[in-house]
């Protein structure tokens, strides 16, 4: 039976998931992974099967299907707001 290892959910759904992992200091997405989504949390369970796929896959020498660009951001808690968002809007009627 499914058991959630987050929230510990009995109940989950299959669904095709995309997955960000972390290798070697190396950034990898892996896109079309078979997983069961937890009801309750959402969280993505992979059979031990799959993951073994994954391992070997990210592992191959066998080029990616694209390679993208990724923004990172730090979070920082506290003035680490990005101006944008700390900006005020503009009072309609101010003088
Ligand atoms: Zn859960």
């Amino acid at each position: 039976m499914f058991h959630c290892h987050v929230c510990g959910g009995h109940t989950a759904h299959p669904e095709v998931v995309n997955e960000i992992f972390t290798t070697e200091g190396r950034l990898v997405q892996v896109v079309g992974i078979p997983a069961e989504i937890c009801d309750r949390c959402g969280e993505a369970t992979m059979t031990r099967e799959t993951t073994e796929s994954i391992r070997l896959l990210v592992h191959s020498a066998k080029p990616p299907v694209k390679t993208v660009p990724v923004d990172v951001f730090a979070f920082a808690a506290g003035g680490g707001v990005p101006a944008l968002v700390r900006e005020q809007p503009e009072k309609p009627y101010g003088n």
